[in-house]
């Protein structure tokens, strides 16, 4: 486990530093907020926890967690504060930090409460997405209409997730070639037309109700088969 230790005060750094490793994680240091953010953009898959104060030089421990939670929503993140008043802790927890504890604290409690975080963030999410007979599961890439397994190609994994993470809603062209295709829309092109089409030929055979509604004029609906 790889812990990054984001703290301005030398001896809790050192503290920190030394009983982590007998523990044996390894430890990153930030010494301020600017280093935090740094290493985070720089390093972010390789920590496992962040333990944060708030009360950094050049860029506060709110804001480098403000930034964090843009780009992880679930690495964890212990504060590390003196400020032992309601509302700091409230507004640490409002900004998505798992867990907080007050200086000064036992190295202990520190460590449980980290154990704690980290097999909190390890239980798996749930990964698939459901509507109406239709799953389709995120990891496997595997969708099921009913008892029926439907085979789908790379662009398809994409705009069946697109579908299903906004079902009823209007899905313009525009946004499927955005978000399927990543890159802008060509007026005259007819992409999108055509991978909607083999989404549909797939998600329905005949005698199912169909679940992708054309909207003239503004782009698709996924429904729900009722
Ligand atoms: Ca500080």
């Amino acid at each position: 486990m790889n812990i990054l230790i984001v703290e301005d005060d030398k001896r809790i750094v050192s503290f920190l530093v030394k009983g982590l490793r007998a523990e044996g994680y390894g430890t990153v240091v930030a010494g301020d907020g600017i280093e935090a953010v740094r290493l985070l953009s720089r390093d972010l898959g390789t920590f496992d926890l962040v333990l944060l104060d708030l009360g950094l030089p050049g860029m506060s421990g709110e804001e480098v967690l403000a930034f964090l939670r843009g780009r992880s929503p679930r690495l964890p993140v212990i504060i590390l504060t003196a400020r032992s008043q309601v509302q700091d802790k409230v507004r640490g927890l409002n900004l998505g930090a798992n867990d907080y504890v007050t200086k000064p604290f036992s190295f202990d409690e520190l460590l449980a409460r980290a154990r704690s975080a980290v097999r909190t963030a390890a239980q798996p999410v749930a990964t698939e997405l459901v509507v109406g007979d239709i799953a389709y599961d995120l990891l496997t890439k595997v969708a099921r209409r009913g008892d029926r397994v439907i085979e789908l190609a790379p662009r398809e994994w994409a705009l069946l997730e697109l579908f299903m993470r906004h079902p009823t809603h209007v899905i313009s062209r525009t946004r499927i070639m955005s978000e399927v295709f990543e890159y802008d829309f060509d007026a005259g092109s007819n992409v999108a037309d055509v991978y909607v089409g083999y989404l549909r030929k797939k998600l329905n055979h005949p005698g199912e109700e169909p679940v992708i509604k054309t909207v003239r004029g503004a782009g698709y609906r996924f429904v729900a088969p009722s």
